[in-house]
């Protein structure tokens, strides 16, 4: 508890500064996204356009680190909508292809097409990726990435996603630091993919675990509430199904 407790109270004074910081860095960054382009445009040197793509390397990366500091700032002041969880898997199927190295496998599976879930379209695709993502960096040799959603037996109102790899797996001191701020193992990360995870899916009231073994792989398990969706389009919330049925 008290563990949880310093969590929150380290992760409420690194949003408010990470807000002030991400705002002066995005209009510090803005001359690096365009300033590249103009010499492109102005010069035929090959070693001068190199210069130009490192700059503008540099702008991309640190406009990318600004919005993950961003989007884990916004927490979940988000607008939320119905979400058919099949159509989501669609979408993220279609973005991880590019990324899939081709000694990896990706493999996707919705137990059926009613299951929704109430949260913001862009956040919740970005946990599922930046947890994917994750994942095929953990497979070097390759393996297989797989995705899998059912429902929860005994529990009609919630959504079990599995997202899994045979990867390099983690040890326990690495498990237990997962959710710190700026922990991470990577020369180029920023430490805030699961952060900001974490925080999205319990401002959607769900949770999310992690088991791990080293040179096995890695599960990350996410326990969603679920909308019933009658086919397609609109979904009803199962609580009130429930309540409608008796
Ligand atoms: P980043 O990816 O920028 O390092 P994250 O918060 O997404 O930040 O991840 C933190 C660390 O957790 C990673 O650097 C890595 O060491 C570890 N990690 C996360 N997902 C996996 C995975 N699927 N397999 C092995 N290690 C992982």
């Amino acid at each position: 508890v008290e563990d949880e407790l310093m969590r929150a109270q380290r992760l409420e004074s690194l949003a408010l500064l990470a807000a002030g910081l991400s705002h002066d860095l995005r209009n510090i960054l803005q001359p690096l996204l365009i300033i590249p382009d103009l010499i492109r445009d102005r010069s035929d040197d090959p070693k001068i356009i190199r210069l130009a793509d490192v700059i503008a390397e540099c702008g991309r990366r640190g406009h990318e680190m600004v919005e993950s500091m961003l989007s884990f700032v916004r927490g979940s002041r988000q607008p939320s909508e119905r979400i058919v969880l099949q159509r989501l898997f669609q979408a993220v199927g279609m973005l991880l292809k590019s990324s899939l190295p081709r000694n990896a496998e990706l493999h996707l599976e919705v137990s059926d097409d009613r299951i929704a879930i109430e949260a913001n379209y862009t956040e919740l695709q970005q946990v599922l990726l930046n947890l994917a993502l994750n994942a095929i960096q953990a497979m070097p040799d390759g393996g297989t990435l797989s995705l899998i959603a059912e429902r929860v037996a005994g529990e009609e109102d919630k959504v079990r996603i599995r997202v899994s790899d045979d990867g390099i797996g983690m040890d326990e001191a690495t498990v237990k630091r997962l959710f710190t701020p700026f922990f991470t193992t990577k020369s180029d990360g920023t430490g805030l993919g699961l952060v900001s995870c974490h925080r999205i899916v319990e401002s959607i009231g769900g949770q999310i675990q992690v088991q791990s073994q080293l040179g096995e792989g890695t599960t990350f398990e996410l326990l969603l509430p679920m909308f019933e969706c009658s086919g397609d389009e609109d979904a009803e919330p199962v609580e009130s199904n429930r309540v409608g049925h008796g």
